[in-house]
């Protein structure tokens, strides 16, 4: 019976999830995820979290699961799951799952606005219209970028990138790759390094999670490769991304510009980033509309009852996919 299963839900978390978790099982929360608001009685009853770590606050890392000796499953909300320490998660028999697929074309549409956005100058050209400026003083200036004949690298050519990808081609630009290694099959150009992708592109699209291998991954070094025609669009995670040296090459030319989804300290904003003419920044919302969220909200239930009735789950992350259930 899944109304005796107790999952737990630690900070905040979309209220469809909220909703049909407290509808199915055994209901508990906390207002963030932190070990010392857990109760005795959350601690010797707790078999399931799930969690949005990004918007509750704090991260279910070791000494949290620790804390829960029953614990056989974390949902994630999100297919980033930089919020849960999986690696100790699998090492400990514990599942992890996350959302991907469900949100996929929806990311790749917001990577595709904030790339148009930044190149046209599109937030910059509406305000210069609601600030009269257009009957005052005529029209918006030419964009000095353009898509036109760009060469685009994808920094992390899963199922995001793919869909990028896909989105390029049909605007007629040449597309080209880095992964830890080359997708079978895969007709795009594969540059075994980084700094090899940006050499050979002129517009990069970072769409890799956020590990200790991406950390700071685009770097100066990487941004200078790019080039003073340069474009560099984020939608994957801010720690990829050294903040100031990217700060440093908008604000010196070392690149054109900049479309930012994410940040490495969200919702702190850089200063120099705010700063620099030649950026678009958005709030972290690339896959946030209803219909996507929903769906996203739907399986991380999902996961929660597959793996308390069946003992399996739908979209387990690669670190605990082979854990089976355990009673
Ligand atoms: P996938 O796992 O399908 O793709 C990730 C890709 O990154 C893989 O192709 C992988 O290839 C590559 N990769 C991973 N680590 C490295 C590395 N160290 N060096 C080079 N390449 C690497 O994930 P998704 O496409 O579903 O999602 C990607 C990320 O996008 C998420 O993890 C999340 O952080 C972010 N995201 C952001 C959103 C937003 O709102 N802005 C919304 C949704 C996702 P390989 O293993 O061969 O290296």
């Amino acid at each position: 019976d899944l109304r005796s299963v107790t999952v737990l839900i630690p900070g905040r978390l979309h209220e469809q999830s909220v909703r049909r978790i407290g509808e199915t099982f055994r209901l508990v929360a906390i207002d963030t995820i932190d070990a010392a608001l857990l109760t005795d009685e959350m601690k010797a009853t707790v078999r399931g979290i799930a969690a949005s770590p990004a918007i509750a606050g704090g991260l279910v890392g070791p000494d949290f699961m620790r804390a829960l000796p029953k614990l056989e499953i974390v949902a994630n909300f999100g297919v980033g799951y930089d919020g849960v320490d999986a690696r100790h998660a699998g090492a400990n028999g514990i599942m992890v799952t996350n959302t991907p697929d469900v949100l996929t074309e929806e990311v790749a549409d917001t990577a595709l606005g904030l790339l148009i956005a930044t190149v046209r100058e599109l937030p910059k050209a509406e305000a210069w219209l609601r600030a009269g400026n257009w009957a005052a003083k005529g029209n918006f200036r030419l964009s000095p970028l353009s898509l036109r004949g760009r060469k685009v690298g994808i920094f992390g050519m899963g199922r995001i990138g793919m869909a990028i990808a896909r989105r390029l081609e049909a605007f007629g630009l040449s597309v080209a790759y880095h992964n830890r290694r080359p997708v079978d099959g895969l007709a795009y150009a594969y540059h075994a390094t980084l700094k090899g992708l940006a050499e050979a592109v002129d517009t990069l699209i970072s769409v890799v999670p956020g590990t200790p291998q991406t950390a700071k991954a685009v770097n100066a070094e990487i941004l200078k490769a790019l080039g003073s025609d340069g474009v560099f669009v984020n939608i994957g995670r801010g720690s990829t991304v050294d903040e100031s040296a990217l700060a440093a090459a908008l604000a010196d030319g070392t690149i054109a510009a900049a479309g930012l989804d994410v940040f490495a300290d969200e919702p702190n904003v850089p200063p120099a980033l705010l700063d620099a003419p030649n950026t678009v920044l958005l709030p972290h919302i690339g896959s946030a509309s209803v219909h996507t969220r929903r769906a996203m909200a739907d399986l991380v239930v999902d996961n929660l009852i597959a793996w308390f009735s069946d003992g399996k789950a739908i979209t387990p992350v690669p670190e605990t996919a082979g854990i089976g259930h355990n009673r």
